[in-house]
């Protein structure tokens, strides 16, 4: 059976995908999108919404702590119920699927429901059904990857961290990246006893020195067993448990063990060596600044491409290529300044360089630091500290650098994000009023250079 012509032909009804979508059907184009899994993709299902919904569950434990510092008097010890929190999420992912539904269907877009492969350059097969189009892109996100070990098949990753039959009392997280730290602080929030294994010196490689080591003693402060230099060597099955032998052949007996060891593209099945679409070594399909894989009228972008694995940048790649191809043609995706958060307990959140980095790039940097006590944490009695950290360019007087760990670091962030990407100089930053009492005036009062 064929079917008529698109304009547009998307695989992938993830955070990419759907926006291309969206936005190429309101400007006039013919657009389908197909999608094997749930509409909404890795952030609305298994990524971000559902770890931040995880994470609020977390932190309700801290608050439930810090409260009789507060004068409040808790009698019973609150317990997490975690049927009911699974319930309340998977309601509100079901919700957000069939927001994402009725978006693309008001916009006028067709949704075909199944796996796609590219048959020819302008034809996808779904359901033995060929789709016809003029374009066609590809945003088809990432998988996580899982290790060459003896027993892997004991271990389990992201995607299966939400709906765990039984709540893990002993987890083990293998990894020192955005997953691993961020599962290992929600699920240690929640009550479980987690140990976490980094294989190299430090977690979050790529972030600034200070804040992975000032996070690292955070997390460790707040329970968790974090373990740098350490590996999985084998894993068996046991009456009741998985013991895990280590490289240093310590073992650890634990009830689940999450992998967050990296995320690769999703590729498999798609025809991609049939139709000349380049890949890179790690399988990601390779693009050129316009979003054009090596094949003609055949684009991808988002986790697929594997350049920066963040929704906002799957979206701004998204508006960017429908403004090319149905568009005014005027818009350039800027990968400078991408601020990011983590979200452990306390947050991470960062925009620009590293104090190494910008060492690197700059001449001569100045570097502000300051490490305090958060006021609410003066009566809550929790020994949590937060970190602040801002690089300058000493040519410019550019801002080039901005790190926090502490609460709410990723509301605190966006904001100066704007700043940053308008150029904001240390003399900016000096000359702008704080809010009081908050944390985040801190950015704006530092005046003394440290040694960096
Ligand atoms: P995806 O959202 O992965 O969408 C791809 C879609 O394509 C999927 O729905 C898939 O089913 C579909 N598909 C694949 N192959 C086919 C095929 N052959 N036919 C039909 N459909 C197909 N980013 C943030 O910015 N903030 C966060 O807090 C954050 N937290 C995260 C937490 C976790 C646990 C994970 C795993 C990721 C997180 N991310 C976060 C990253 C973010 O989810 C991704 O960067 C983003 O979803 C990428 O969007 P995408 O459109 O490229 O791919
Ligand atoms: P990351 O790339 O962030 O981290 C992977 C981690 O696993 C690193 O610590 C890496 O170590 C380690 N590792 C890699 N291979 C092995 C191995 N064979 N054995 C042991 N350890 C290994 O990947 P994640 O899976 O954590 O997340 C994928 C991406 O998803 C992130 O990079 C991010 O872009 C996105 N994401 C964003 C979030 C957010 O915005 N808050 C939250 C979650 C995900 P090493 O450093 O030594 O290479």
């Amino acid at each position: 059976m064929d079917t008529e012509m698109f304009d547009l032909l998307v695989i992938g009804g993830g955070s990419g995908g759907v926006r291309a979508a969206r936005i190429a059907a309101q400007k006039g184009a013919r657009v389908a999108i197909i999608e094997g899994g749930d509409l909404g993709g890795t952030c609305v299902n298994v990524g971000c919404i559902p770890k931040k919904l995880y994470s609020y569950a977390a932190h309700y434990a801290e608050a439930f702590d810090e409260a009789p510092g507060f004068g409040w008097s808790i009698s019973e010890k609150p317990k997490l119920d975690w049927e009911r929190l699974k319930a309340n999420r998977s309601k509100e992912i079901l919700r957000l699927n069939a927001v994402y539904a009725n978006l693309l269907h008001n916009a006028g877009v067709v949704i075909i429901t199944g796996w796609a492969k590219i048959t020819s350059q302008s034809t996808v097969q779904v359901n033995g059904v060929d789709y016809h189009t003029k374009t066609l892109l590809i945003a088809t996100g990432g998988t996580p990857m899982l290790p060459r070990i003896a027993g892997v098949e004991h271990v389990i990753t992201s995607n299966d961290m939400f709906d765990l039959n039984a709540f893990p009392k002993r987890l083990l997280v293998v990894g020192g990246g955005y997953i691993a730290c961020e599962f290992a602080s929600i699920f240690n929030g929640l009550g479980a006893q987690v140990t976490q294994l980094y294989r190299g010196e430090q977690i979050l490689r790529g972030f600034d020195d200070d804040v992975r080591q000032f996070l690292a003693s955070e997390m460790r402060k707040s329970g968790v067993d974090l373990r740098m230099n350490s590996d999985v060597s084998s894993i068996v099955k046991s009456e009741g448990a998985l013991t895990v032998t280590l490289k240093d052949m310590q073992e650890i007996e634990v009830d689940t063990v999450l992998y967050a060891i990296g995320r690769i593209p999703n590729v498999q099945g798609l025809g991609l060596e049939e139709n000349d679409i380049k890949q890179s070594a790690d399988g990601a399909i390779k693009v050129d600044d316009r979003y054009q894989t090596s094949a003609p009228g055949i684009y991808a972008l988002g986790d697929v491409t594997a350049r920066i694995q963040l929704t906002p940048v799957a979206l701004g790649e998204a508006m960017t290529l429908v403004d090319h191809l149905f568009g005014k043609n005027q818009m350039q995706m800027d990968y400078d300044f991408i601020p990011t958060a983590v979200f452990t307990h306390p947050n991470v959140a960062t925009v620009g360089y590293s104090e190494f980095t910008a060492q690197e790039k700059y001449k001569k940097i100045r570097v502000y630091r300051s490490e305090f006590k958060a006021l609410k944490h003066t009566l809550s009695g929790s020994t949590e500290r937060s970190m602040m950290k801002l690089i300058v360019d000493d040519a410019t007087d550019r801002v080039v650098g901005l790190h926090m760990v502490g609460a709410d670091a990723g509301e605190v962030i966006q904001g100066f994000a704007v700043a940053m990407k308008a150029g904001a100089t240390k003399a900016v930053f000096d000359g702008t009023i704080g809010i009081h009492p908050t944390a985040a005036e801190e950015f704006v009062t530092m005046r003394v250079a440290i040694e960096s």
